[in-house]
């Protein structure tokens, strides 16, 4: 069959369209792939462990309990003639009488069949329902809601066709190897080869939308291919948690050694001056590490040194990473994925410890997270993993903050009123200089009450100094005072807490776990604004997250000003993954840079909202041209 199409070039031309054998070729294909996997092999063929079959039919019961709100989003996205097959289908999910259950229901059956306590199917349930909104909340890399329907039916006949031919084969295994009762089994019954016809249905639902918006077949192959890519199976029935178990054991056998590290010391212009009570900035000295395994793959890192924070500068940062770091690295062999997370947090301690007041260094974590977040990216890559992998997403998106630097009081509320008109809920201030009223109440009347102010003073005040200028600051509403005293006066902090009423929040104190505990100890802050950076990467800022976590302080995810999409992304699906999160920075990209070096854009957009990174690494693509033009020096090291 063929159209004609109306193209971009104003040109006619003919576009042979997708044959219903192209559509169950792609359907093969996945289910070839997913019955070829060691995951299903072994669940199939009785090697897998009793947990591990359990933990599997956990993964089908979060995966298809809310099945039919994703059939009725595609019931909805349909043209008419197929809209009628698909009908059929949706109300069996929904369950039309007494005797013919939700298939909800049967899945509710098939886990209490297996014995799981009631509270175990609620968590199921809860799950569930967090699944479906991660994936409805996840951007797709796809232009248009046409596209994105496509890709929608394709995963979810995908599922139907995959099922109707290796649903028998797995009730059987289930039975026999893992005395799972043959009567919990019913949900897989449905979906076997008596459910062929709706399988064969759906094949023929979506050539009708193919036709219906005439899609031509490469785009058909490039949607497919992303959507069913990757074992889409494998993905839903066994997540990297319990791919993890396997993946130790073959871990040393894929063992790489890094070949060469780059490290890159960049100067990227500001669209404009960034000031605080310690420093202004013009443009990003950003620091940016390559490493390349045996394997010829790369993986990026970045960090920013401040030697206000961790003591570290641009050029005792590299030196490190150059003379001290790079030759530990090349000793070391690093496995792929979660492994190398496990080994950087048995190596931390060591390779990021002060030097003991010799000089002003309280940890190497800037050149840490460098060097970390470069092997992660990369190992994750040999892996075919993201970030977002080894730390899974506890919500839908990350909301921005915006950040105004100390800057005249006029100038603040101009690029106020902008952050008011972009949606922002929350905003914080730079203060610690004289004009901090004047610069507060600017804001405050440019962007309303009802925006969150924070108010950030960088230490610029002793502890008496602060709490009165706070007093003065009372009518502004500060959601919380950041850093108001210097790093060492952690009693000073205190105080400001007891006597301010402001919620404190500690940031240049906030360096190493030690310190992380001193705070604790001393009930001296109600928040700690952790940063990858200033933290020690993702390993660092970890152990910082679970001890805050388990002492009841709240989190903010700060960033560095100057970062690229590299740290910002990192800095994602950190924030992301946090079980409570209350505010977080970060995410600029050219709303400050000139120009960013990755392909994808990791701003935030209206309301400070910024999407999920799940692709590969930590999900963004350095333009190395763009890198080698901004970099001012540039420091190889090979093995
Ligand atoms: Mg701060």
């Amino acid at each position: 069959m063929s159209y004609v199409l109306y193209s971009a070039r104003n040109s006619y031309e003919r576009v042979e369209m997708i044959s219903v054998e192209r559509i169950t070729r792609a359907f093969n294909e996945a289910t070839r792939e997913f019955r070829d996997s060691g995951e299903y092999q072994s669940l199939a063929c009785g090697h897998a462990s009793t947990e591990a079959a359990h933990e599997f039919i956990r993964n089908v019961f979060r995966t298809h309990y809310l099945s039919a709100h994703i059939v009725a989003l595609c019931f909805a996205a349909l043209p008419s003639n197929a809209a009628e097959l698909l009908k059929e289908n949706l109300l069996e999910e929904m369950g039309r009488s007494e005797k013919e259950k939700p298939h909800s229901a049967l899945l509710v059956e098939l886990v209490r069949g297996i014995g799981f306590p009631e509270n175990e199917v609620d968590q199921l349930i809860t799950d569930a329902r967090k699944r479906v909104a991660i994936f409805c909340a996840t951007r797709v890399p796809v232009a248009t809601l046409r596209e994105l329907c496509l890709s929608l039916l394709l995963e979810t006949m995908s599922f139907e066709f995959m099922l109707s031919r290796c649903s028998s084969e797995i009730a059987t295994a289930l039975t026999n190897h893992y005395s799972i009762p043959k009567a919990a089994l019913l949900w897989f019954e449905l979906h076997s080869e008596v459910d062929i016809r709706h399988a064969e249905e759906g094949v023929t639902v979506i050539q009708d939308y193919l036709n219906f918006h005439q899609i031509p077949d490469p785009l058909f192959d490039q949607i497919a291919h992303f959507t069913l890519g990757d074992n889409l199976f494998v993905r839903h029935y066994f997540p990297p948690v319990s791919k993890q178990r396997t993946r130790s054991k073959i871990a040393k056998a894929q063992a790489q050694r890094i070949e060469s590290i780059t490290i890159y010391q960049l100067r990227i212009p500001f669209h404009q001056v960034f000031r605080h009570a310690l420093h202004n900035r013009e443009e990003s000295d950003a620091v940016i590490v390559k490493v390349t395994g045996s394997d010829g793959r790369s993986g990026f890192g970045e960090s920013l040194p401040r030697s206000y924070v961790t003591g570290e500068t641009t050029e005792t940062m590299v030196a490190r990473i150059r003379d001290h770091l790079a030759p530990k690295l090349f000793r070391q062999t690093f496995a792929p994925g979660w492994e190398t997370l496990e080994h950087l947090q048995a190596l931390m301690p060591n390779w990021t410890r002060g030097d003991n007041g010799e000089t002003t260094v309280v940890a190497w974590n800037a050149a840490f997270c460098a060097v970390e977040l470069a092997l992660l990216d990369w190992s994750l890559r040999v892996d075919h993993c993201a970030l977002a992998d080894l730390l899974p997403p506890a919500r839908f998106e990350v909301v921005y903050s915006g950040v105004i630097s100390a800057d005249e009081p006029k100038d603040a509320a101009a690029l106020a009123k902008r952050m008011a008109r972009l949606g922002l809920h929350q905003v914080k201030v730079k203060v610690g200089t004289a004009d901090d009223a004047a610069r507060l109440e600017a804001v405050r009347k440019a962007v309303g009450d009802e925006v969150a102010l924070r108010a950030d003073a960088n230490g610029a005040w002793t502890a008496h100094e602060a709490i009165e200028q706070l007093q003065r600051l009372e009518q502004f509403k500060l959601a919380a005072i950041e850093q108001p005293v210097p790093a060492k006066d952690l009693e000073g902090m205190k105080r400001v807490r007891t006597e301010s009423g402001i919620p404190v929040m500690a940031d240049e104190s906030l360096v190493t776990l030690e310190q992380a505990r001193q705070l604790i100890d001393l009930g001296a802050c109600d928040y700690f604004n952790i940063r990858l950076s200033k933290n020690g990467g993702i390993t660092g800022s970890l152990a910082i997250a679970k001890l805050a976590h388990e002492a009841g302080i709240k989190i903010q995810v700060g960033a560095q000003v100057g970062e690229t999409g590299i740290l910002s992304a990192a800095g994602r699906t950190f924030a992301a993954y946090l079980p409570a999160l209350e505010f977080a920075e970060g995410s600029f990209g050219t709303w400050l840079l000139a120009e960013d070096l990755t392909y994808e854009s990791v701003a935030f957009g209206l309301g400070g909202r910024a999407p999920l990174l799940k692709t590969r690494g930590l999900s963004v693509t350095v333009r190395e041209d763009v890198l080698e033009r901004l970099a001012n020096v540039k420091h190889e090291v090979r093995r």
